[in-house]
């Protein structure tokens, strides 16, 4: 745990926004889980920093919630507002994770970023100061975490609870990053290093998968061949934020806005930019389109066992109002094997829900 840095002035509150000049594009927990310390905050404040997003270098762990809430209350009487801790409170959830940014700037004047003062639970604070957690936090990988906190289906029903704050769902170098039409990747431009081309399939594209994804993804693509589904290829895989842009727009250029936005992700907002996202089409006698995988033997197959292999079927038939787009049986979202099983086991249908966040049906603008 770091040690408590000194209180943050309100001049250099309001430099936090004013040097900004927009408010931060963030999902509703686009920044609320990420109160852990370590190694892996400050490079992403250092990130954050980059994308102009302001940030309170300062405000880390429960002592930085600590800090915050002394902050808050500073401003609340130097701005003379009355009522405002009422309204803050009246803003922050009942499950104890914290509160949108931008919720918070409602009630607080040139509080932009400030973590607002969770009712943690006794619980909630032991998971978060546990050294095991912390450490694997900081510098372990994503199945260390997973290990730290007791397995894959702890993890998962912790962060869900609200009980583990110190576990941020919108780092997109994490394999559970959750990126929805609420929840844009941030920095926006994000990409993810190193990226590499699956192995031993057929494709159309020269697509290219984090490490783990796409040796996953040979895995899968063998094991479908190996049981009788058929061949499976690569058709699309990372997309970087200019290459999302081409294809958003190419969408929206023959099928107009509204259309487009159920079918491909803005430029920012893309699976496929966090480099763990794949779609996959049916490729006997030469690869065929993905919207015809479907109907086909290797789409029933993904279907019952992509989990196998750590990917889920990111856009279920039916869970439109949950993901905001129609259904992509193509589209493979790679979150590890672990957390795949749980996700499986759980009888899963979205991400959403698997992690306890709110619907995404719609973009904020
Ligand atoms: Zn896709």
């Amino acid at each position: 745990m770091l040690p408590p840095e000194p209180l943050p002035s309100r001049r250099a509150l309001r430099a936090g926004r004013e040097g900004d000049g927009a408010r931060p594009a963030q999902g509703p927990g686009g920044d609320t889980r990420e109160a852990g310390d370590g190694r892996r905050d400050r490079t992403r404040d250092r990130e954050r920093a980059r994308a102009g997003t302001p940030i309170l270098a300062g405000v880390r762990g429960r002592r930085g919630i600590i800090v915050a809430v002394v902050a808050v209350a500073v401003i609340a009487v130097g701005v003379g507002v009355g009522g405002m801790i009422g309204s803050l409170n009246a803003a922050a959830p009942a499950d104890g994770r914290a509160v949108d940014a931008a919720a918070v700037a409602e009630v607080v004047p040139g509080a932009t970023s400030l973590p607002v003062p969770a009712q943690t639970s006794a619980a909630t604070a032991a998971v978060c100061d546990d050294p095991t957690v912390t450490t694997a936090l900081a510098q372990g990988s994503d199945a260390e975490v997973l290990s730290a906190f007791g397995g894959a289906a702890t993890f998962r029903s912790t962060v869900a609870g609200g009980g583990a704050p110190c576990v941020s769902l919108a780092d997109p170098a994490r394999e559970w990053v959750v990126v929805n039409k609420q929840r844009p990747l941030v920095p926006i431009d994000w990409e993810p290093d190193p990226v590499i081309a699956p192995a031993d399939m057929q494709r159309t594209v020269d697509g290219r998968l984090r490490p783990a994804a796409a040796d996953a993804l040979t895995a899968l693509v063998a094991t479908a061949q190996a049981e009788g589904a058929g061949a499976i290829g690569l058709n699309s895989a990372f997309r970087s934020f200019s290459s999302q842009t081409r294809t958003y727009n190419g969408y929206v250029d023959s099928l107009g806005r509204d259309a487009a936005d159920l079918q491909s992700a803005r430029p920012g907002f893309s699976e496929h930019q966090t480099g763990l996202a794949t779609d996959v089409a049916a490729c006997d006698g030469g690869c065929g389109a993905i919207e015809d995988l479907g109907g086909t033997p290797q789409g029933a197959w993904v279907a019952a066992n992509a989990w196998r292999f750590g990917f889920v079927v990111r856009y279920e038939d039916g869970y439109t109002p949950v993901t905001g787009y129609q259904a992509e049986p193509w589209h493979l979202r790679y979150i590890g094997p672990e957390l795949a099983q749980v996700y499986h086991d759980g009888g899963y249908h979205t991400l959403e829900e698997f992690f306890g966040l709110p619907a995404a049906p719609d973009y904020a603008d």
